[in-house]
């Protein structure tokens, strides 16, 4: 197993997450994600919630919004600097989507595949061999 720290940008929220195989990221370019991060997409692994843990004095607020699903979603943000380490789905209740770009050593972790491919900018190239409209068949 391997462990991985992450820390939002004050450095006030800090958090560990445990995956069997060093991280990898799961690019999402839903509109949910654009509003919420400011970014043409975002970067994110599913993690069991036993395996994520708040390491710092510091707790994360949560903001709740509807999904596609039409069910809650509660992200969990850094209440000085709004950085969120992952966010819980309730139609997926045992897994939180971990913010991979938050992790230590990000920049060396491969990319797995891309979400949302329907809402992505046309400016921005197809990354992953695996990419879908929406999300994976399941
Ligand atoms: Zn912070
Ligand atoms: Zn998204």
């Amino acid at each position: 197993m391997v462990t991985t720290a992450g820390k939002c940008h004050c450095g006030g929220l800090q958090w560990e997450i445990t995956t069997e195989e060093t991280p990898v990221h799961i690019l999402c370019h839903c509109s949910a994600c654009k509003l919420i991060g400011g970014g043409e997409y975002t970067l994110n692994l599913i993690v069991p919630k036993d395996n994520c843990k708040i390491t710092s004095e510091t707790q994360p607020n949560v903001y709740t919004y509807k999904g596609d699903s039409g069910n809650d979603v509660q992200c969990f943000y850094c209440p000085k600097c709004t950085s969120h380490p992952w966010h819980y789905q309730t139609v997926n209740a045992d897994n939180y989507v971990v913010r991979t770009a938050l992790l230590e050593g990000a920049d060396k972790f491969n990319v797995a595949a891309e979400v949302y491919m329907k809402e992505k900018f046309e400016f921005q190239p197809k990354i992953a061999e695996a990419a879908f409209e929406t999300v994976p068949p399941s």
